[in-house]
């Protein structure tokens, strides 16, 4: 590692899937400026959230821990802004520290943005076009309505503290895209984009759900059927038989998610152009990731909350002239819950003992650490509030993924108190890429099945998470 401590450039977005950046090799868009960062950096291509939802995630992130233990399980939950986070230890060893854009852990004085030296964030969700920020002030905050389209507003105000940075010291700055968030509305710059040509559709459009548990069927967030107005900016042909309305309503869903896309990619160019114009290129770490994956059609979903593939990955991709070698790649299973101990790394900081993760920054030169993780954890707890989604928990290993959907709220606050049979779903990676078939009941996979669930009630025991009452075989 370098003797001077690294800037650190944090850029991550909200529900920005992987399959929509050409450098993941999807084949629906390109993503020039993205593209950069993994050519002259690093891709990762096993990187995972624990909890696949906005805010529960952006807890995990910051606080280096799992969401039983920061106790941000839910939409429901905002976070306590006295937790330790690793923007705290930033600061407190002389970064000037920034987050700009979207915050969505929580409002007031008990959850707005602490270990910060300037910050402004959306309310809620935020708005797309003329969205209104709050900003830090003093003591305590201020809001107010600002004229322009979203991703460039934030931007412009990582930009903005950039420029009025110190620049004796170093700098860890959070530019936090709204986009691309449901519902989808691109500026007027890119809404030509895709006009007369068909978006390629992915290989499980139109799932039928069969082989799977029950909550495949059971969520309410396929194409067209569960999607609204607003979403697709048109009235919805409803009538239309659902495999037909999938079709219609996949095209202008993916067209206005890739403009949205696009506006991201333009801004991450403004952002490495700035670095090359100051000369920072080489002394900032660069990342780009959000906060967990999203269904582009896929299963015949929008949405994301399931521990599928296409929710339970994150994009991350990674910058560092000098310690990480251009156009490598890192196929090392690694959890939001590892972000936090790694820039603390790169700062020449301890991890903190209420940090679950461990630092990948190792990795960065190519060096895997030899007892690094072989399986992972995660749970999703909103019972059924949103897209009729059951509680889950599972885990992942480089071929397995072994899902129990234990259907219960549990009293977790933001479910709804409505209980189900639990199931249990098995998928060979391997010869099932995309978990179509559950084999949890085939014979050939009864050892496997065992294995994994004591895999399981290891790691959950390893995280301080407790099992289901009804799982106890
Ligand atoms: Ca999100």
């Amino acid at each position: 590692m370098p003797d001077e401590v690294p800037n650190i450039l944090f850029i991550m977005s909200d529900d920005h899937a992987s399959h929509a950046m050409s450098c993941y090799g999807g084949r629906i868009n390109q993503t020039p400026n993205l593209d950069r960062i993994a050519d002259e950096g690093m891709r990762f291509d096993n990187v995972f959230c624990t909890n696949s939802i906005c805010t529960p995630s952006r807890a995990t992130i910051l606080t280096g821990a799992y969401n039983h233990v920061n106790g941000v399980t839910t939409l429901s939950t905002p976070m306590d802004n006295r937790l330790p986070t690793f923007v705290k230890d930033l600061q407190a060893s002389g970064y000037q520290t920034g987050m700009f854009g979207k915050w969505h852990l929580g409002q007031g004085p008990a959850h707005e943005p602490t270990g910060f030296d300037d910050w402004a964030v959306l309310p809620g969700q935020g708005l797309y076009h003329n969205p209104t920020f709050i900003f830090k002030a003093g003591e305590g905050s201020t809001r107010r309505p600002v004229q322009g389209y979203v991703t460039d507003l934030i931007t412009d105000m990582t930009l903005d503290f950039l420029r009025e940075r110190d620049a004796e010291k170093p700098f860890f700055v959070m530019c936090h895209h709204k986009a691309p968030h449901r519902c989808w509305e691109p500026d007027e710059k890119h809404a030509h984009m895709y006009l007369n040509e068909d978006v390629p559709e992915p290989e499980t459009l139109y799932d039928d759900y069969a082989n799977r548990a029950s909550a495949a069927e059971a969520a309410e967030m396929r194409m067209g059927v569960h999607h609204s107005p607003l979403d697709l900016k048109a009235e919805i042909p409803r009538d239309l038989p659902e495999m037909e309305l999938r079709k219609w309503a996949y095209q202008r869903y993916i067209k206005d998610y890739l403009r949205v896309v696009a506006s991201i990619d333009d801004n991450v160019g403004r952002l490495l152009d700035y670095l090359d114009d100051e000369g920072l290129a080489e002394n900032t770490v660069v990342v780009y990731t959000s906060d967990q994956g999203f269904f582009l059609g896929d299963h015949g979903w929008y949405d994301k909350r399931f521990m599928y593939e296409e929710s339970l990955r994150m994009p991350y991709i990674m910058r560092y002239p000098g310690v990480i070698k251009a156009g490598s790649v890192n196929e090392n299973m690694i959890l939001n819950v590892d972000f936090g101990p790694t820039y603390l790394e790169l700062a020449g900081l301890p991890t903190p003992a209420a940090m679950q993760g461990r630092s990948f920054a190792p990795q960065l030169g190519g060096e895997t650490q030899a007892d690094w993780r072989q399986s992972m954890y995660y749970r999703y707890w909103m019972h059924k509030t949103h897209h009729n989604v059951y509680a889950h928990y599972g885990i992942r290993t480089h071929r397995y993924k072994l899902i129990y959907y234990y259907a219960d709220a549990m009293g977790t606050e933001g479910s709804i108190d409505e209980t189900y049979d639990p199931e249990w779903e098995l998928f060979d990676l391997e010869l099932d890429p995309y978990e179509m078939r559950n084999v949890v009941d085939e014979p050939a996979y009864a050892d496997r099945f065992v294995e994994l669930k004591t895999e399981l009630h290891r790691l959950q025991a390893e995280v301080g998470d407790e099992r289901y009452h009804l799982d106890v075989d």
